[in-house]
């Protein structure tokens, strides 16, 4: 046996000696996964041979210039031609990476205040170097007590103990704890579900902005390193903060000295219809983490962006504590910084960020369109092309819908030939930014139909 056998659906069947991130290993063995065989443009294919509409650029918002795209597929060969792999730890370089570090900071973020890179191999990894360096900026100031952190309890912000520690979802806590000690969570600014049962937007962005401060006075200022949030929550429940939410953060991060870290893993690049997330909140973090959008996917590639800030005390430092003890054997990998270089150019072309909001927009109203037609639907809410159906069995109560229908409602979107990402009782669309008017129309009336036929 020599893994997954496929059969007529596209399932694997037989043993396979391959286990899941996010999945239960015995369940893999009785419920074979779906082998995705091909893709190009926005549309994939199974091994069965159908063809399905990709609405989620490969479930989890990566794919965003599509699967077609011949200029980073060359940049990678021919990268692969000149220089496969060599350290960037100290002493070496590659001209990749150095270019790529200048268009990220010239050209991506220049209006965010970033003056520094520093490469990983994912958004995980870019997270954990984030809350690294940001202890350490502390350390290199002399307030050794400033290592705490604070996030969102709907964030998610990978799997590593430091990213895992922010995190909010059960799943991916309870079986690894104890995790990382002094990290404090507050209420997600989110008008659907929120302990305070507020509605009005502004008022709810006040109140959780108010929690930041309090938690912030009550562990003592002085003892926190870093707050860490996305700025449109997405794994965790994908959450839109009202309008006032992040510059308040802002005002009371620097009010107490405390950095900011947005967690641009899904956000940078064009997803919320803006270049990065926290351009769509006027706001400027003192550390970003970008990945997948990094390179559409087409390469494994993270990077941890730092502000003047920050990056002036390290390289004030004369003394080792403002050596840097982290780094990965792929940080800085040429192939990846190749491959970052077309997607870049690709997406600055094209102004994808701008067909992101467009498109975006379309999705929404189409959906709330749904949302009027289908009681099942309890909220939609999205920026630029990440949205999010919440699916209940009744408005009032709000409880959500089970499982078990959700995934009936999946397989009848599928089987109208779209690809969705559904959770226990939502529905999330991040679809390429390339899409077009077709394929948005395209995936609301799968959904339509999804939902018609329950
Ligand atoms: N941060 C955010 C906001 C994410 O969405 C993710 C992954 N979905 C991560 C961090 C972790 O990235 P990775 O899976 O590449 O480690």
């Amino acid at each position: 046996m020599t893994g997954v056998l496929s059969d007529d659906a596209g399932h694997g069947s037989g043993e396979s000696y391959f286990w899941h991130p996010m999945g239960h290993p015995a369940e893999t063995q009785t419920k074979p996964p779906l082998t995705i065989a091909s893709a190009e443009d926005v549309h994939i294919t199974d091994s069965s041979g159908r063809r399905l509409l990709d609405a989620t650029s490969g479930q989890l918002s990566v794919v965003t210039l599509g699967y077609s795209a011949t200029e980073i597929k060359k940049a990678i060969a021919a990268q692969l031609d000149v220089l496969p792999y060599h350290t960037a730890f100290r002493g070496y370089t590659n001209q990749p990476a150095e270019e790529l570090s200048r268009i990220l900071i010239e050209d991506w973020f220049a209006p965010e205040g970033m003056a520094r890179v520093f490469f990983s191999s994912g958004g995980g990894d870019a997270v954990e170097t984030a809350m690294r360096l940001s202890r350490q900026y502390w350390k290199i100031q002399g307030a050794r007590d400033r290592y705490k952190f604070i996030a969102l309890r709907n964030g998610y912000h990978g799997t590593h103990f430091g990213g895992a520690s922010l995190n909010s979802k059960a799943a991916v806590r309870r079986n690894y704890e104890p995790l990382l000690a002094g990290v404090y969570h507050i209420p997600t600014p989110w008008t659907y579900r929120n302990p305070f049962d507020e509605e009005d937007p502004i008022r709810l962005g006040e109140l959780c902005a108010r929690m930041l401060e309090e938690e912030i006075i009550f562990q003592g200022a002085d003892t926190i390193a870093a707050f860490v949030a996305e700025p449109v929550t997405s794994a965790g429940g994908l959450v839109v903060p009202p309008s006032n939410f992040w510059p308040l953060v802002r005002e009371i991060c620097t009010k107490h000295g405390v950095l900011l870290i947005a967690d641009e893993v899904i956000t940078a690049f064009g997803r919320t219809g803006y270049e990065c997330g926290s351009r769509a909140w006027n706001v400027k973090p003192d550390l970003m983490t970008v990945a997948k959008a990094i390179t559409s996917g087409y390469f494994p590639l993270g990077a941890t962006l730092i502000n003047r800030r920050v990056a002036e005390a390290f390289e004030s430092s004369r003394d080792s504590v403002g050596t840097i003890g982290h780094g990965y054997t792929y940080s800085g990998h040429p192939v990846g910084c190749a491959a970052a270089l077309a997607a870049s150019r690709i997406a600055r072309r094209q102004r994808v960020w701008e067909n992101a909001r467009e498109r975006g927009t379309e999705l929404l109203i189409g959906l709330e369109r749904l949302h009027q037609k289908h009681s099942i639907i309890g909220d939609v809410r999205g920026k630029g092309l990440m949205v999010r159906i919440d699916l209940v069995h009744d408005r009032k109560t709000k409880t959500p819908l089970d499982p078990a229908t959700t995934a009936r409602i999946y397989e009848v979107i599928t089987a109208e030939g779209v690809m969705v990402r559904a959770s226990e009782s939502s529905i999330g669309l991040s679809p390429a930014l390339i899409v077009e008017r077709s394929h948005i129309e395209q995936i609301v009336d799968a959904i339509d139909q999804g939902l018609s036929r329950v």
